[in-house]
């Protein structure tokens, strides 16, 4: 690769740093106006002037929207109005959205001028303007868009995630990076999202709630019909003198607690916790690496718990922190946090979707997981009425498993796996024997645009294509949340 480094930031930013490992970028932090870089990043909490003059000669990602103010914002931000023409922020001013909140730029109320990008001073200004203090923890009513845009609310299930897109933020980024790596004359280059020789994954994700003995057989009969390994987060005081039912080399145990509660107090969590992985371990000698707490609930007081649990857990998983993303760490003293679909089927118990249509909307979560490289991870109860959505699916996962399209991981391999990524240092030519080793790919230029999604996916092969089509990226991310 490059002795220079690609990326440039001018200063330390939690939220863009965390952008800037999942992407899996070179990157370093700048010295001083004389520091090499392919591409300089100014975050948000930039504000040191001298920057200014350096940005005229390099290419360069400005989240502090100085730059585009010098410029005058109001010109050249067509290129991306079709993909971000949306209401996401345009009732407000204040965004939430790394690990802080977003102020928007004065001039851009509408996300569609949130990305501004002046060709000729190489610079692409970010307005899905960023954040200034800390973490958010607020989670918000999300109704999840189906596949037809026309279905009706009434058809829509909602669930309550976290109010933070922090995929978005990833996807927008990196596409300005494109941008800038154009400029630079450079290819991108990021460290591969999965190990080599695997396109893509999906993960089933089992939260045990109150499931009786024949519930859970019942599931994991189907399970091993498709032969499909899945990690199941146990509330342990439902299968009291029964967990041994879930020793199967195809099952990975993780801990939902003793009782399904997410409110008490911080010491009660806590040990809701502890003693419910301590009873895991006890009667199948098994230990967990995984916790998720009830409801998908992620607040400051679990954030507090998680700080204390940190040894004992390589993974967490709530989708109050985050959904359909790859992982990330909330802070050095949390474990990470794996994302997931939030939907399950018994999301749409309260809706008027027909059976067809709730199949129909996974398979549809699935196949856009798959156009985008990025895992799918199925998330479902015992208790809960399926729909015929296993059936459907699992066959469709199969199929996509026979064409080496996918592979199929419990989660706790996904988070063992993003963590050595996130440490390792990427090889460019020369193979590393290490099973575990990251290769670096490189992207040059722009996807194609497609104009049959469908045609696109069958034909899609993550290894030769590595390469992702944007505009269906974004409208999808933006979909589930504006639909
Ligand atoms: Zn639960």
């Amino acid at each position: 690769m490059n002795t220079t480094v690609q990326f440039g930031l001018t200063k330390y930013h939690k939220g863009v740093v965390t952008l800037l490992q999942q992407l899996g970028v070179d990157w370093t932090i700048l010295r001083d106006e004389n520091s090499s870089c392919s591409v300089m990043i100014l975050p948000p909490n930039e504000d040191d002037a001298v920057w200014n003059d350096v940005s005229l000669d390099k290419p360069t990602i400005d989240y502090t929207g100085r730059l585009a103010r010098r410029q005058g914002v109001t010109s050249g931000q067509v290129h991306l109005t079709h993909l971000l023409d949306t209401p996401w922020n345009q009732h407000s001013w204040d965004v939430p959205i790394h690990p802080i909140t977003v102020r928007t730029y004065p001039k851009a109320q509408s996300l569609h001028k949130s990305m501004w990008i002046d060709e000729p001073s190489q610079c692409c200004h970010i307005g899905l303007p960023f954040w200034s203090h800390s973490q958010q923890f607020q989670s918000w009513m999300a109704p999840m868009g189906m596949e037809q845009p026309t279905a009706p609310p009434t058809h829509r299930p909602t669930e309550r995630i976290h109010q933070i897109p922090y995929a978005l933020h990833r996807n927008t980024l990196l596409y300005a990076m494109r941008h800038a790596c154009v400029w630079a004359g450079v290819p991108l280059l990021r460290k591969a999202m999965l190990p080599k020789g695997v396109s893509n994954l999906f993960i089933v994700r089992v939260d045990s709630d109150y499931g009786t003995k024949e519930s859970v057989k019942t599931l994991q009969n189907t399970l091993r019909t498709f032969d499909l390994p899945s990690t199941w987060f146990l509330h342990t005081e439902a299968h009291k003198g029964w967990l041994e039912m879930f020793i199967d080399p195809s099952i990975e145990i993780a801990v939902h607690g003793v009782r399904h509660q997410s409110r008490g107090s911080s010491e009660a969590l806590y040990r809701n916790i502890m003693q419910s992985k301590k009873e895991i371990e006890i009667e199948t000698g098994i230990r967990p690496t995984g916790v998720a707490v009830p409801f998908g609930h992620y607040t400051p007081q679990i954030s507090e718990v998680y700080k204390r649990c940190k040894d004992s857990f390589l993974y967490a998983s709530d989708f109050g922190f985050d959904s359909d993303n790859v992982p990330h760490w909330p802070n050095e003293q949390e474990p990470l946090q794996v994302p997931i679909h939030p939907i399950c089927p018994g999301s749409f118990r309260r809706t008027k979707a027909s059976h067809e249509q709730i199949q129909q909307y996974f398979l549809h979560k699935l196949h856009s997981s798959m156009h985008r490289g990025e895992p799918f991870i199925f998330y479902h109860h015992p208790m809960q009425e399926d729909m015929g959505v296993l059936t459907t699916l699992f066959e469709r996962v199969a199929e996509l498993r026979h064409e080496h399209l996918l592979e199929t991981w419990t989660l706790h391999q996904w988070a063992d796996w993003w963590t050595i990524r996130s440490k390792a240092t990427p090889y460019t030519t020369i193979p590393d024997p290490n099973a575990n080793s990251v290769q670096w790919i490189s992207e040059e230029g722009f996807p194609k645009q497609e104009t049959d999604s469908e045609s696109l996916l069958w034909s899609y092969n993550p290894l030769d294509n590595p390469l992702r089509q944007w505009k269906s990226i974004l409208l999808d991310e933006l979909g589930q949340r504006t639909q």
